[in-house]
């Protein structure tokens, strides 16, 4: 059966839990969810007269009266659950066919098939949790490093989302003030003085770029630092890449040109994911095909947070590339262990490696790592790690600054209060009080069904 996506009178069902485990877990929710598992499910009790927040022996039967499993059944009733609707989770045994046939015969009662993020969505219809919350959901679950766990849990925590509700109150009293002057403008009062607007503006200015500010670091912790390895053909670019990977995923050979794409692989230093690209080697060419991989890697470069620039000892020249204000630029001498001279010179952004043997390698790690500067994040510390989010706080910092011209050069408080009114509203754009059905179609769509 079809059902709208934005109706949630329905009672949905889906596996919560990927297959090759022991156990997986089936996730009934809806009105309707108790009677429904009540329909298959055969404990000592039934559900419906079972408090919320317990768990249930029992068999998971057949219309034929056929068992399919032994499962526990948890119960949650609404509005305690994670949707608000009442919940029933079964625990089966981990098996794929077992989980298909107990959602089957849900179906066959009358409960829907979910679509991704459903629950999640439906739990933030429900008000259990703002947008930003439910998108922290999603992040959370696919965080792949200590970093980007902090920042997704910190959201999904709901510290981002205070701390946005504290803006947004304040940006509502600045409103009010403001158009408390002008219901009696006829009367020439001041009601707040300007001085104190002006202060309020600033803080709440102040506000919105450190959280803008934040997003730098907190798009590298979510998505990775993405670092361009460059050079010239055989300097060792490939080596490099599957010494710091660890496996053999990139092309090496003797042939000048052999590395004709981009190669991406990444790897988990010390908490924070890097995403090294070993681009072509850079040089004119006629070969079509090389010169594609050769334009990807330029884009590569442009990209990147860090490029690491590597030479071989026995040639160690570095053309000069251009580089934007906030990537860092580290040259690499390689082949150090066929070299007995010290024709180079190491210095802080030089580092000399074998990286065939691995000699410097980790001082490479340490350095490549020495870049991301988290020392300024304590766990719990608020951090933008979502597109969206930036986009919305970027309008927000544009009206703010409209507001502030507009009470710099005196202009009258309804003209000020429809700039804050803006800023209110991006800011609600984050925490979904101002968001259209496309975004939040799209929002969810992305989540896998289940969640
Ligand atoms: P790329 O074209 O820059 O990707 O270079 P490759 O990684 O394909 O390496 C070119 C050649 O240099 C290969 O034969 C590698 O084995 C060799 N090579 C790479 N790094 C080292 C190193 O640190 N020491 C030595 N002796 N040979 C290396």
């Amino acid at each position: 059966m079809q059902h709208n996506y934005f109706d949630t009178s329905t009672t949905i069902i889906a596996s919560a839990t990927a297959t090759g485990g022991a156990v997986m877990v089936v996730r009934l929710c809806g009105e309707r969810a108790i009677e429904i598992a009540d329909a298959m499910f055969r404990g000592r009790q039934p559900l419906s007269v079972a408090k919320g927040y317990t768990l249930h022996y029992g068999t998971i039967v057949r219309t034929t009266g056929e068992v399919i499993d032994d499962v526990v059944a948890a119960l949650f009733r609404a509005p305690h659950s994670y949707t608000g609707d009442d919940i029933v989770e079964f625990t089966l045994h981990g098996s794929e066919y077992i989980t298909s046939e107990v959602i089957r015969l849900a179906i066959e009662h009358g409960a829907v098939m979910a679509t991704p993020g459903e629950f999640t969505r439906r739990a933030f219809l429900a008000g259990k949790m703002d947008l930003s919350r439910a998108e922290a959901v999603a992040d959370i679950i696919s965080s792949d490093s200590a970093w980007s766990h902090n920042v997704a849990s910190t959201q999904m925590r709901g510290d981002y989302s205070n701390r946005l509700s504290a803006l947004h109150d304040e940006l509502v009293r600045l409103c009010s003030l403001l158009e408390l002057e002008l219901d009696f403008s006829e009367e020439d009062v001041e009601f707040a003085n300007r001085d104190t607007l002006n202060k309020l503006l600033q803080d709440i200015d102040d506000s919105v770029r450190e959280l803008k500010s934040s997003f730098a670091i907190g798009n590298v912790l979510k998505n990775g630092v993405s670092v361009a390895i460059i050079g010239e053909p055989n300097a060792g670019k490939s080596t490099l890449l599957n010494t710091l990977i660890g496996d053999d995923c990139a092309m090496v050979s003797d042939i000048a040109g052999t590395t004709r794409d981009t190669i991406e692989a990444t790897t988990t230093i010390d908490g924070i994911r890097f995403r090294f690209v070993d681009t072509a080697g850079i040089r004119t060419t006629d070969d079509t095909l090389e010169q594609m991989g050769i334009d990807r890697a330029m884009r590569a470069i442009e990209r990147a947070n860090i490029i690491v620039h590597v030479a071989p000892v026995d040639n160690p020249k570095y053309d000069d590339i251009s580089i934007r204000d906030n990537q860092r630029y580290i040259r690499v001498i390689n082949k150090i262990d066929t070299s007995t001279s010290s024709k180079f010179e190491a210095d802080n952004d030089t580092l000399t490696i074998s990286a065939k043997y691995g000699d410097g390698i980790d001082e490479l790690r340490a350095h490549l790592r020495s870049v991301v500067d988290t020392s300024q994040l304590s766990s719990g510390s608020v951090v933008v790690s979502n597109m969206r989010h930036y986009a919305a706080l970027s309008d927000a910092a544009e009206a703010l600054n409209d507001a502030r011209r507009a009470m710099r050069s005196g202009l009258p408080a309804d003209l000020i209060s429809e700039d804050i009114r803006r800023v209110i509203h991006h800011i609600g754009e984050i925490t979904g009080e101002i968001t259209s059905d496309d975004i939040l179609h799209s929002i969810f769509s992305k989540f896998c069904i289940g969640k």
